[in-house]
């Protein structure tokens, strides 16, 4: 018998026997196509992301959204037959954006013009209940603020410095842009400014403004900063360069409550021979209060169970404990991320790996490796298993936030690589819901992240 013939008759055998539990001699490519027909065949994972975004909804830490949220996916995990499901409680900070938020143009006589859509960025103070009038003093960077010596004085400081959209890579272009978000509070205050605003980070060009964590300095007075929509910002542009100086009147209510209890939720595959060394994945259960945080990062939560549901469904019993982790508090915080890591649980285990999706539920396109490069080598081993699911990309990368620490404690990193033109268009804004999310895509994510969890539970790395 010719042996492409042999091949035919085995694959034949494997299609007609979809539940045909794994053993120790199946190749890790059979594995693989079963994980992939039964993926695709379900989409099991956007069920989940649509419960978790209509039942949860918003899940910023401490909110009754995030409680939900907790409770929900313990169900989910229970649901899909995964063991030892539990939470590790830990506290989070409590940030409420309360019912006002606005920005009015105004003329020299107070009287009101256009409104822009801003919100406030998350860990913003409040402006007092009449709000903060000032001219607005645009620039692009810190340094340009700087050079302006004593002008913002008294003023309301607009960062107004696009994302880069030359670069592949959004992300990077995020990365270049967001230190207006992160630390323009601080800048614009240390230059006398009243208040601040800011560009919302993303490559679109429309009316949604986009929130995000902004941060104080202790010798530094703290000062109102929100985020206007990109639109508002080219308006407020425009009106400079003609020569006009507008005035802008900001109204925000948000404040910071006293910490309130959350948690991490888990759920397993106990392993068969190593049940003590354990291969994490995971993404981060809590969302801005903005949209419904499907793809940030709902996506990377429900594919996380998807991952053990899809190897349970198949009949995998890996040899090493596979742990679906949703963590608690990552945009404002990573609290939950460094609690997993120094819980008590952690000292009787070790920790072989740590994957994270948080990029967004799109098309999956391989993976970011975070360690040496004895690591990369290793699992470029498996890179045509990869390749086969569309996600051969295997390159030195950054595994996650909420990983990190448990990275840092020796655990090799994982972050999955996405398509990720659109991500930064829904990121942190009212537009990042379910209907952004595509089944097969999301679903796509869960298989790699399954096939990685089998590999590394299976082979070891
Ligand atoms: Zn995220």
């Amino acid at each position: 018998v010719n042996r492409g013939l042999c091949e035919l008759l085995i694959a034949g055998l494997l299609l007609a026997v979809p539940w045909m539990p794994v053993t120790a001699a199946e190749p890790a490519d059979s594995v693989l196509q079963r994980l992939l027909r039964e993926g695709l065949s379900s989409t099991y994972a956007h069920t989940l992301l649509t419960r978790l975004t209509a039942e949860a909804g918003l899940r910023l830490s401490g909110s009754p959204g995030s409680q939900k949220a907790i409770t929900l996916t313990q169900h989910m995990m229970r649901e899909c037959g995964l063991t030892s499901v539990r939470v590790e409680s830990l506290m989070v900070p409590c940030w409420v954006r309360g019912p006002v938020e606005d920005a009015v143009l105004v003329d020299a006589r107070g009287r009101r013009g256009d409104r822009l859509n801003v919100c406030a960025l998350g860990g913003s103070i409040a402006t007092p209940k009449e709000g903060i009038t000032g001219e607005i003093v645009e620039v692009r960077s810190f340094e340009e603020l700087r050079a302006l010596g004593g002008e913002p004085r008294g003023k309301i400081v607009l960062f107004n410095r696009p994302m880069d959209p030359s670069w592949l890579n959004t992300g990077t272009a995020y990365g270049g842009a967001v230190d207006q978000r992160s630390t323009g509070a601080v800048e614009a205050a240390r230059a006398g400014a009243v208040a601040a605003l800011v560009r919302s980070v993303t490559l679109a060009l429309d009316d949604v403004p986009h929130t995000g964590a902004t941060h104080y300095a202790d010798s530094i007075p703290p000062i109102p900063i929100a985020a206007v929509s990109t639109r508002g910002a080219e308006a407020l542009h425009a009106m400079i360069l003609q020569g006009k100086k507008p005035r802008l009147r900001l109204r925000l209510s948000c404040q910071t409550l006293p910490d309130v209890p959350g948690a991490n939720v888990l759920g397993e595959l106990c392993g068969t021979e190593k049940p003590d060394e354990v291969i994490v994945v995971g993404g981060h259960l809590d969302s801005w209060d903005k949209g419904k945080g499907a793809h940030d990062d709902g996506a990377g939560c429900m594919q996380a169970i998807e991952a053990l549901r899809l190897l349970k469904e198949i009949g995998v019993k890996p040899k090493r404990t596979i742990r679906a982790v949703m963590f608690m508090n990552e945009e404002n915080g990573s609290r939950g991320g460094r609690a997993y890591a120094e819980a008590p649980g952690r000292r009787t285990e070790r920790h072989i790996a740590a994957i994270e999706s948080d990029g967004g539920g799109f098309t999956p396109r391989g993976l970011g490796v975070q360690g040496d490069s004895t690591l990369l080598r290793r699992v470029l081993r498996w890179q045509p298993l990869f390749d086969a699911l569309g996600a051969g990309t295997i390159r030195s990368g950054h595994g996650g936030v909420d990983i990190s620490p448990i990275i840092e404690h020796g655990a090799a990193g994982f972050g999955l690589v996405v398509d990720q033109h659109r991500y930064f268009d829904y990121h942190h804004s009212a537009n990042d819901t379910i209907d952004k999310v595509h089944p097969r895509e999301l679903e796509m994510g869960a298989v790699v992240e399954a096939l990685l969890c089998y590999l590394l539970a299976n082979e070891g790395i």
